[in-house]
């Protein structure tokens, strides 16, 4: 009985791998699902960001290592052209349409432009990460076996 503590203590590492491998995500419709949750892109439940964007070392479910992930400038660009496109062809038709004075196209863009490329940017990024992890995306290296 002084030993069950111990024992359990000892074995927390082998139940969780058991169970990784069990709830494995391998659809790339459930990778979808878990990056724009925000979620572990391997089992989609552990979390993916500690900050607003700043990813945690490993997820707290399965310890996937999140090192392999980098998603660059990739979901700012996909947001750029998303937002860009939705705000700039309002305010032309806004302007054809109604010709408002400068200052109520400011008020009207400006929030927009910031509910428009912060609010999809988590869920963005989560989604470039659980397909570079679906899809084992990696850079491309020289060298190899080439030697
Ligand atoms: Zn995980």
């Amino acid at each position: 009985m002084r030993n069950a503590g111990v024992s359990a203590f000892a074995g927390t590492r082998e139940p969780i791998h058991r169970a990784m491998a069990e709830n494995q995500i391998s659809t790339l419709s459930g990778s979808i699902r878990a990056g724009l949750l925000c979620a572990c892109p391997r089992c989609g439940k552990g979390k993916l960001f500690q900050g607003f964007l700043t990813l945690r070392p490993r997820c707290d479910v399965c310890g996937l290592d999140y090192g392999f992930a980098d998603s660059g400038d990739g979901p700012a660009v996909f947001i750029m052209f998303f937002a860009g496109a939705i705000v700039v062809g309002a305010a032309l038709i806004t302007e054809a349409l109604y010709s408002p004075p400068y200052w109520v196209h400011a008020v009207l863009w400006l929030p927009l432009i910031f509910i428009l490329t912060l609010g999809p940017l988590r869920p963005m990024k989560g989604l470039m990460i659980a397909l570079q992890y679906h899809h084992k995306a990696a850079e491309s290296r020289f060298g190899g076996d080439r030697t």
